[in-house]
């Protein structure tokens, strides 16, 4: 279908005539000025492309939305878990124990968000046997908090491969929370925010990061990640008993990739939350 107003319409060639005709000195100035001035005029186009540049809206969070988010922060505090500690070792394998890479890979994370002037907890600090309801207890505490659980797999397949992030779909009111007068009354209503989308942000920068394997984001009924009243989560950061992630694991370098990672999710979650971005496919559980 040929376009509205084309040369075969009087009317419009007229007008099209007229304009061409206004446009001419301009047209004839700008030629001789392209021509004389073929440098300054490529000086300006790059100077106004700069303008463009520095003045064009970004494409992130509108400023009502990162106002919402300043006014309205979606957490205050990361409530760090590295998992197991003293009797409790954690998986084992090819030299590794679990406990102490939760621990260290905990830290690099602490470090990581302290930079960027995130609070934050750790539920140990040393290699200290800390039970599971103290854990959640602990997040518990804390008013408007996410929790991060820190873990590395193992499976009875040595072939078993790459990263994945937990959460829980429902969340079980905390003991301390339970009251005669609340006996009666209806409980305290769970989250609305499991740290689904959190997850997902996590897990999508692990995977960008490091290149491992993507094993997904997976709702299971863990402790830590149940008994705690904000978004948790819980990350496996690879396979002690697969001898390549094992050699990856123990590498500071890549630990080093994984807290990054860890934390660029926690901070995409920070700044996406009043807008939650879809997080990424749920792959099929095949976790241990
Ligand atoms: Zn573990």
């Amino acid at each position: 279908m040929p376009e509205a107003g084309t040369a075969s319409n009087p009317a419009m060639k007229s007008h099209s005539t007229a304009k061409l005709r206004r446009s001419g000195f301009l047209g004839r100035m700008c030629q001789l000025f392209r021509m004389r001035n073929a440098m300054p005029c490529v000086g300006l186009v790059v100077l106004g492309g700069c303008l463009t540049f520095i003045v064009a809206p970004d494409e992130g969070p509108t400023l009502e939305t990162r106002l919402d988010s300043a006014l309205n922060p979606a957490f205050a505090t990361v409530v760090i878990d590295p998992g197991h500690g003293g009797i409790d070792e954690g998986a084992r394998g090819n030299g590794l124990q679990e406990k102490d890479l939760t621990l260290d890979l905990a830290l690099r994370v602490e470090k990581l968000l302290g930079a960027f002037n995130f609070p934050t907890i750790l539920t140990r600090r040393d290699d200290t046997y800390v039970p599971l309801s103290e854990r959640a207890a602990i997040a518990n505490k804390i008013d408007n908090a996410i929790f991060l659980s820190i873990h590395f797999n193992h499976s009875h397949d040595s072939a078993a491969t790459g990263v994945e992030t937990f959460y829980a779909t429902a969340k079980v009111p905390p003991e301390s929370a339970w009251t005669w007068i609340g006996f009666f009354n209806k409980p305290e209503p769970a989250s609305t925010d499991v740290g689904e989308d959190l997850a997902g942000y996590i897990q999508t920068s692990l995977v960008t990061r490091t290149d491992a394997a993507n094993r997904g984001i997976k709702a299971r009924e863990l402790y830590v990640v149940r008994h705690t009243r904000c978004p948790a989560v819980l990350v496996e950061g690879g396979f002690i008993n697969n001898p390549l992630d094992a050699r990856l694991i123990a590498n500071t370098e890549y630990r080093d990739r994984l807290a990054k990672a860890i934390a660029e999710g926690v901070m995409t979650y920070q700044k996406t939350r009043p807008r939650p971005a879809k997080p990424p496919e749920k792959l099929a559980q095949t976790a241990h």
